[in-house]
């Protein structure tokens, strides 16, 4: 039986080069992959996953409309599908989770969802949410706070290094930079923001 996985995270874990190894590791034994990534995420070029350590393979894309159930079975009519790969799944909603469920369990491919859990503040981004509650593994991919603790919260920065603690959850392609931190330090830096725009 195919199982829907949640490889969850704070930012720079590892998460697109994980994605790319295990893809790899399908296409070596002549086993055929389909990597998806958010139309949303404009830091590469479209169409690409690409991972900081330098890796990269090309990826269908999807929005919040893109119907991710039928996209799959119609790839997988035409050739087998072996295996679903998704980049940035925390961007995926309610409904897209369910088509996963779905590929999963009526078409038995395994789903292998990778993304973050929280936003910059703290709060759960909708696939995320609907992944913690339905994946049939989770498993997290741990990165370290300046530190050394495990780093499970994500601050945003301004183009300045000034921390944000309100705002858009999505907004990529700003000039915000994202650090991950761990909850103490996360705490520490907003508290330092709420004290000083109090004075
Ligand atoms: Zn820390």
């Amino acid at each position: 039986m195919a199982q829907l996985y949640f490889y969850y995270s704070a930012m720079n874990a590892g998460k697109s080069t994980s994605l790319l190894q295990s893809s790899y590791n399908y296409n070596e034994r002549g086993m055929r992959t389909l990597v998806f990534t958010a139309e949303i995420d404009t830091r590469f070029e479209k169409g690409k996953v690409k991972s900081r350590i330098g890796l990269s393979a090309d990826a269908l894309l999807f929005s919040q409309q893109t119907d991710i159930g039928e996209l799959i079975r119609n790839e997988n009519n035409q050739a087998k599908v072996h295996c679903v790969l998704i980049d940035e799944c925390h961007f995926l909603t309610k409904v897209q989770i369910e088509q996963l469920c779905k590929v999963t369990d009526y078409d038995d491919i395994p789903v292998l969802c990778y993304g973050l859990r929280t936003d910059f503040r703290g709060e759960l981004f909708s696939g995320s949410q609907y992944l913690l509650a339905w994946a049939d593994k989770l498993v997290e991919l741990k990165t370290i706070c300046h530190c050394g603790r495990k780093a499970n919260r994500t601050l945003r920065l301004d183009s300045e290094g000034v921390v944000i603690c309100d705002g858009e959850q999505v907004d990529i392609g700003g000039n915000e930079k994202y650090v991950s931190v761990c909850r103490k330090h996360y705490m520490d830096a907003v508290c330092e923001v709420k004290k000083s725009s109090n004075m």
